[in-house]
């Protein structure tokens, strides 16, 4: 099981043929509104990929709270896993054009009031699982909360800084497995990582990371794959699977859902990453998130195909 110390926000979507310009009214050609969010991405394609989920998701008090409430519901999540704020739920607005390309602003809203009391309330429950992830949609003081009790449990823990801000010493030392993509990676100064082709090294500033308590890193690069760095070991690329992408919304959550996935079965390094590629690249097929991700036989399926 794993434990998502979660975002969650109404991702509005619309369909146009172009990005619009400053002051420009558009017509689109399709709208979709559908529960979204990094930390409800990751555990709903843990779910869907059959690994059990528990977590922690902050909603505020308005018509997009109860969307939340039902779609929660209709997942199979228990109404425990929603703590109620005062205030707009998260929610964001999308612009998607043919190539797929988006522009986007999310209000995070009531995620941002998730403390890490709240967090220490569901120690029990944290403390059943094999994981505890968690993305910078959260406020650093819940995830730091959660990776501690993780931590000292020796319960591994996942980070993915995503938007990116920079990462606390306190939450950094109690991270195992760290997933950044190119933009992050580049933020975080790890240079190099960020060519996957010829010699793979890792920087000095990758070691570094490396001499802490970090266990893993892994560079996603979209379409180019994904470079793993672990503690003496030579670097490994995966290659991304050949897609015509619709939509790369939530490839890089589906991507560390299949990678927990392949780790929490006792899977090789190498085939976790396989399977967290093909995770990520069978995702972006879909228009949207919500109905994306892969079940484990699609998955299994592709993989082997
Ligand atoms: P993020 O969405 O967080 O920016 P990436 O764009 O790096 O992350 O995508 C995460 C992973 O999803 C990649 O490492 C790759 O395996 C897969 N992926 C993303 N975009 C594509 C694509 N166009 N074709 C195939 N795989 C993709």
């Amino acid at each position: 099981q794993v434990f998502v110390v979660g975002s969650v926000v109404v991702a509005c979507s619309v369909k146009v043929t172009r990005l619009p310009l400053a002051g420009e009214s558009l017509s689109g050609s399709a709208f979709l509104a559908e529960p979204g969010g990094k930390g409800f991405n990751l555990a709903l394609a843990l779910s869907r990929l059959g690994i059990g989920v528990d977590g922690i998701f902050s909603v505020g008090e308005d018509m997009f709270s109860s969307l939340i409430s039902s779609t929660f519901a209709q997942v199979g999540y228990t109404s425990e896993m929603l703590v109620h704020r005062e205030g707009s739920t998260g929610a964001g607005v999308a612009f998607v054009d043919p190539a797929g390309e988006n522009c986007l602003a999310v209000c995070l809203g009531a995620n941002n009031a998730l403390t890490a009391a709240d967090v220490r309330a569901f120690a029990p429950r944290l403390h059943r699982s094999d994981l505890v992830a968690a993305t910078f949609e959260s406020p650093d003081a819940p995830i730091e909360a959660a990776f501690a009790l993780a931590r000292a449990r020796e319960i591994k823990t996942l980070l993915n800084p995503s938007p990116y801000r920079p990462i606390a010493p306190s939450i950094l030392a109690q991270t195992s497995i760290l997933v950044v993509n190119a933009v992050e990676a580049n933020a975080l100064g790890l240079g190099a990582a960020s060519q996957s082709d010829g010699a793979l090294q890792a920087t000095p500033a990758i070691e570094r990371l490396l001499g802490g308590g970090l266990e893993l890193l892994i560079v996603t690069l979209g379409s180019r794959g994904a470079v793993a760095f672990r503690k003496q070991a030579r670097p490994f690329h995966q290659s991304a699977f050949e897609v015509a992408a619709v939509d790369t919304v939530g490839a890089g959550d589906a991507f560390s859902a299949g990678l927990i996935a392949g780790l929490l079965a006792d899977k090789p390094l190498e085939d976790a990453l396989q399977g967290a590629a093909a995770c990520g690249a069978l995702t972006t097929l879909h228009f949207g998130a919500f109905g994306s991700f892969p079940s484990a036989r699609t998955l299994a399926a592709f993989v082997e195909r």
